[in-house]
C-alpha cells in the first residue's frame, strides 16, 4: 500500500461526497502501483455521515471507514486512523476542503525526495473570523517561546507523514493528543509546502472555542512545563515584595512609631496574593488533570462499526 488517506468526519454531510470525488480525482491521477486507501473515522456525527460513509465503502473497496460509539474530538479520531493505516506514506486532511486534496501530489512528491514529514503551511487563510486567526496566531507563537520542540507555525494537521513516523506515534500513548507536536517531537526530516487555506466549502466548524481552549491547553501541558515554572517564579516573586514589605512595616511600627491604619494595602496584598495562589494551583490543577488521565489509561477511543473484519480490528496497536 502506497498511501493512506485519513480523514476525521464529523457532521460533514455536506461535504463528504464532493470531498470523495476530488480526493479520487486526485490519487487516480498520481502513480502509486501500491495502490492507495480512504480512511474514514466518524467521530460521533449527528447527521448522515455515517449513511455516506457506508455508501461509499459499499461501492469503493479503498474505502475504509470506523464509527466511533461517540464524539472523541478531532485529534483522536486521526489518532485512530494512524492506528489502522496500511500505507508507507499516511496523509491527514480536513473533511471539509480547507485542505485542498490537489496538494497532497506536492505534499507526496516532496516525501519522496526523502523527507519523514511534509506539512501543509498555511500562507494565507479565508473565511475564518478574526478572532479565530489572532488566537491561533497568538496561541502558536506562545508555544513556539516555551517549548523546545520546535513545532511549526500556521500548520494545522493537513499534512504527509512517512510511515516510520506512525510506528512511532502508535507507541505514545498520551491521551491528550496534540499530533503536531507529537510529530514535531518525533524528529527526522521535516519540511514544509505553502498553501492557501480556502474557506469552509460546507456546514460548520466542529471547533467550538470550548474545544479549541482544551486544545491550546494540551497543546501547552504536552509541550512546556513553563507554566509551572512561572507559577513558581511568580510565588518567589511576591513572597520577596511581602518579605520586604513586612521589613517595612516593622521598621514604621517599632521605629518610626508611625503608622496608618493600613486598610487599602492590607486589601490589596490579601487579593493579590489570592490570586496569585489560585493561579498557582490552576496550573498545578490543568498538569495533574491530565496525569491522572493517563493514569486510567483508558481506551483512546470506542469503534462501534466498521467496514473492517473484527480480526483486523483487534489485531491493531494499542
Ligand atoms: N472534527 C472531528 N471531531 C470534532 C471536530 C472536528 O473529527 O470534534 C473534524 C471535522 O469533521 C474536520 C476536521 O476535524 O474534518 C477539522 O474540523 P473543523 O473544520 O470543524 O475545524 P476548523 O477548520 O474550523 O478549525
Ligand atoms: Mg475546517
Amino acid at each position: 500500500m502506497d498511501l493512506s488517506v485519513i480523514i476525521p468526519i464529523y457532521n460533514e454531510e455536506s461535504n463528504i461526497a464532493e470531498l470523495y470525488r476530488r480526493l479520487q480525482g486526485v490519487l487516480d491521477g498520481m502513480s502509486l502501483p501500491g495502490g492507495y486507501e480512504l480512511i474514514f473515522v466518524n467521530d460521533g456525527s449527528h447527521d448522515q455521515s455515517l449513511t455516506m460513509l457506508k455508501a461509499l465503502a459499499e461501492q469503493d473497496e479503498r474505502v475504509r471507514y470506523f464509527d466511533f460509539s461517540r464524539n472523541f474530538g478531532h485529534q483522536i479520531a486521526v489518532s485512530a486512523g494512524l492506528d489502522h493505516a496500511r500505507g508507507e506514506a499516511i496523509s491527514i486532511i480536513d473533511a471539509d476542503l480547507q485542505d485542498p486534496p490537489e496538494l497532497i501530489v506536492d505534499l507526496y512528491a516532496k516525501l519522496q525526495q526523502g523527507y519523514d514529514v511534509v506539512y501543509a503551511k498555511r500562507r494565507s487563510r479565508q473565511g475564518e473570523s478574526y478572532a479565530k486567526k489572532l488566537t491561533a496566531k497568538l496561541f502558536y507563537r506562545i508555544l513556539a517561546r516555551i517549548t523546545r520542540v520546535s513545532i511549526p507555525v500556521d500548520t494545522g494537521d493537513f499534512r504527509i507523514i512517512s510511515r516510520r513516523i506512525v510506528l512511532t506515534l502508535r507507541q505514545m500513548p498520551e491521551q491528550h493528543k496534540f499530533l503536531r507536536g507529537q510529530i514535531a517531537w518525533v524528529g527526522f526530516r521535516q519540511t514544509f509546502v505553502e498553501y492557501d487555506r480556502a474557506e469552509r466549502a460546507g456546514g460548520e466548524t466542529g471547533y467550538t472555542y470550548r474545544k479549541m481552549l482544551s486544545f491550546a491547553l494540551d497543546g501547552i501541558t504536552s509541550f512546556s512545563d513553563a507554566p509551572l515554572k512561572a507559577a513558581t517564579v511568580m510565588g518567589f516573586t511576591v513572597s520577596g515584595v511581602a518579605f520586604l514589605l513586612m521589613l517595612y512595616t516593622l521598621y514604621a511600627r517599632l521605629v518610626r512609631h508611625d503608622y496608618e491604619p493600613g486598610w487599602a494595602s492590607l486589601m490589596m496584598s490579601i487579593l493579590f496574593l489570592g490570586g496569585v495562589q489560585l493561579i498557582a494551583v490552576g496550573v498545578i490543577g490543568e498538569y495533574m488533570a491530565r496525569l491522572s488521565a493517563n493514569v486510567r489509561q483508558r481506551p483512546l477511543y470506542i469503534i462501534a462499526e466498521s467496514n473492517q473484519t473484527p480480526a483486523a480490528l483487534e489485531s491493531t496497536p494499542a
